[in-house]
């Protein structure tokens, strides 16, 4: 498991984020588990993920993006969610994988006993799709399906009513994302936040960050998604990701930088 973190912080969850910064968690339960989402799938997470759960499990993928998506390959089924189904066909397609392959390569993480042309042209993994409202019973604690439209059309929360921990995927984060083509606009993810921010939980973990946050930091998104503006933020662009007229507005709070990059006019 090199370069894998874990981190243990409560007695049912293992979160580890993997040599290229994404996350992904077990949901430890009595009689069923839950891992939420699968990597960009350059490492057999299965092979780490069953060292830790000793029940039968299902996979869920909080949204279709291929850092969340493209290891679905591992498994015999992952849940996608509904409204990103298109979104993770195309993930999952070769030209993604494609630069999957090139970026590992640069970061030095694969050398050559790593089957490049498997990896790019494995077949799009068995799939079914999950409904908002979805309830996972998993013996010990129930695990809701929320959606938390914005980043994508389709993203989703888990909630853990029992123990008000709430997991967002790429959906709530310290710098989110809403510049894409498949993001939604502001308006519609100002609105989900206000929305998520009605549910009972106290905590919430995220699909790039090994920090359990506490629900406040959710005002912080709202302030910064209400604030941003061309005029107070930096035109940016991302490499692979490049889009016209996306700008970044970030806001310090404390120790916690909290940003979003978006697209004005949204295309
Ligand atoms: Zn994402």
């Amino acid at each position: 498991m090199t370069n894998f973190n874990v981190i243990n912080p409560y007695p049912f969850v293992y979160h580890f984020r993997d040599p290229q910064g994404v996350c992904f968690s077990i949901i430890k339960g009595a009689k069923k588990s839950l891992v939420v989402d699968c990597g960009y799938g350059i490492f057999n997470i299965r092979e780490i993920i069953e060292k830790y759960i000793d029940t039968p499990y299902d996979v869920i993928c909080t949204h279709g993006h291929m850092d969340h998506s493209s290891g679905a390959f591992w498994f015999d089924k992952v849940y996608i969610p509904l409204l990103d189904e298109e979104l993770y066909i195309k993930h999952n397609g070769v030209e993604k994988r494609t630069k999957n392959v090139i970026d590992a390569e640069k970061k030095g993480l694969i050398d050559e006993s790593f089957d490049k042309e498997k990896y790019i042209n494995m077949p799009l993994a068995n799939y079914e799709l999950i409904n908002n409202g979805t309830i996972f019973d998993l013996g010990d604690m129930t695990v809701e399906v929320i959606p938390m439209e914005g980043h994508t059309k389709g993203s989703i929360g888990l909630f853990i009513k029992e123990h008000k921990l709430l997991f967002t995927g790429d959906a709530a984060i310290s710098m989110i994302w809403m510049f894409l083509e498949e993001s939604t606009d502001k308006e519609t993810y100002i609105n989900m936040l206000k929305r998520v921010m009605k549910i009972d939980f106290t905590h919430y973990i995220t699909g790039h960050l090994m920090t359990v946050f506490e629900k406040e930091i959710f005002n912080h998104y709202l302030e910064v998604a209400l604030e941003a503006t061309p005029q107070n933020s930096e035109r940016v662009t991302f490499q692979n990701f490049e889009r016209p007229n996306t700008f970044q507005y970030t806001k310090k709070f404390g120790d916690l930088n909290i940003g979003i990059c978006y697209q004005e006019p949204k295309e």
